[in-house]
């Protein structure tokens, strides 16, 4: 779907922001570019909507070069959702959303109806939300616009720029499961960038973790946290996110996780990693970069069940499900 071949981008000759990448994006996929600030992460994702311009290499869409693409045909066809909230400020809710249907010549009916259906599907009533001009609305109610407003003109590809970074932890949570549900439902290729791994490991099907321009590992949030490829890796597993900020807002431990029944009832090997019931979720995401299972003790050291990667990973996005990652 979307294919990087030697794809390197220099702002000066001495700035290489993005270091001869390959990769291979796939239709439908929920892609996530992770890394600290200044990897390259939004100079790669602006590279594919031609925002900016390669120095060399190649950008294929459906195997045809970006750079063959009539530049509205390649735009419209790809939403995006920025880090900062968007909206213009003196247009109304709806005119915003139909600002790329209405470059596509729709008629006003279907605008209508597609603004309608949009609002519905974020939760925001089109009757009282419609009207409104983006000051009237909260941050996250904002954003959520953000969010349909990219997919209005039904794009086949969604690119996202930490679309929920600026956010308060509620409407954060609210907004990554109203974006997971949406991907189950409308299968579009979306392409994220983040720098929070918990919202990584939750939201995408593959992770691409860059560090100055280049890949360093690109693989299954499963894989990821099993295989961690090199020590850089295994780092940012370890911090969680670059962000300064805690990785659950709610403090979750193994525990939680053995109460939702993702363990296997032990069949412990003396060579086992062993961690406490009481420890945090994160300590576990660390454990498990390092070991394939770990063995969990309660209070008085009894074993109580052995828990893996697969097991973290259900019980990461039954949180989102119900809310609980911020
Ligand atoms: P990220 O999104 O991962 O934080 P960016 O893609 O924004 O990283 O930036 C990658 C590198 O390119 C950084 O070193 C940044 O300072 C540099 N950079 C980004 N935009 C420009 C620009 N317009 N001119 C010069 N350097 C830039
Ligand atoms: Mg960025």
């Amino acid at each position: 779907m979307i294919r990087f071949e030697n794809v390197t981008k220099k702002y000066t000759s001495d700035t290489v922001a993005v270091d001869h990448i390959n990769l291979n994006i796939k239709d439908g996929e929920f892609f996530v570019f992770i890394g600290p600030s200044g990897c390259g992460k939004t100079t790669t994702l602006k590279m594919i909507n031609r925002l900016i311009p390669l120095t060399t290499g190649t950008i294929y869409i459906n195997e045809k070069r970006i750079s063959d693409y009539d530049i509205h045909e390649l735009r419209y066809d790809i939403g995006y959702v920025l880090q900062q909230i968007a909206l213009f400020p003196h247009m109304t809710i709806s005119e915003n959303i139909a600002i790329v249907p209405e470059l596509k010549k729709w008629d006003k009916k279907k605008i209508y109806d597609r603004i309608t259906e949009l609002l519905e599907m974020v939760g925001l009533d089109p009757e009282l939300y419609r009207n409104r001009k983006p000051e009237e609305l909260s941050g996250g109610e904002q954003q959520r616009v953000g969010v349909v407003r990219a997919l209005a003109a039904d794009p086949s590809i969604i690119l996202m720029d930490e679309p929920f970074s600026a956010l308060d932890p509620i409407s954060r949570q609210k907004l990554q499961q109203d974006i997971s549900e949406l991907q189950k439902k409308i299968k579009k290729t979306i392409v994220f960038v983040t720098h929070d791994m918990k919202e990584a490991l939750a939201l995408g099907d593959r992770i691409c973790l860059m560090q100055d321009g280049k890949i360093v590992q690109c693989d299954t949030p499963d894989n990821i946290l099993k295989n961690p490829e090199t020590d850089f890796v295994r780092n940012f597993i370890e911090s969680g996110n670059v962000a300064h900020k805690p990785l659950l807002t709610e403090t979750l431990t193994v525990q939680d996780m053995l109460d939702k029944k993702l363990f296997v009832p032990h069949h412990s090997d003396k060579t086992m990693a062993v961690l406490s019931a009481t420890d945090s979720i994160e300590t576990l995401i660390t454990a498990l970069s390092n070991h394939s299972s770990i063995l969990v003790l309660g209070e008085n050291d009894e074993e109580l069940g052995v828990v893996n990667s697969e097991h973290l990973l259900v019980f990461l996005s039954d949180q989102l499900k119900e809310g609980a990652l911020a």
